[in-house]
């Protein structure tokens, strides 16, 4: 690991060059490389929040609605005296 900014060799424990005070970026975009794995791509994560959970999203809301006008629809035809 070299400072990006001196070029300074820096021990992996610093979270600031020892030379010129420099903080570490490339150490975080590590951390961020880790906490995503390439084997899953930010396509594939890109396709996946675009497409497939806006549509069970929709296709939940849809089903809750539907559920819903039917109970609103049993509940009246209870209160009209039906049933
Ligand atoms: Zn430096």
């Amino acid at each position: 690991m070299y400072c990006t900014k001196c070029g300074e060799a820096l021990d992996s424990q610093d979270r600031f060059c020892r030379h010129c005070g420099e903080s570490r970026p490339p150490d975080s975009a590590k951390r961020f490389e880790a906490a995503f794995p390439p084997s899953v791509g930010p396509s594939e994560a890109g396709y996946w929040h675009t497409y497939v959970r806006p549509f069970f999203m929709t296709a939940g809301l849809f089903i809750a609605g539907l559920c819903g006008f039917f109970l609103v629809l049993k509940l009246l035809w209870a209160f009209w005296g039906g049933e």
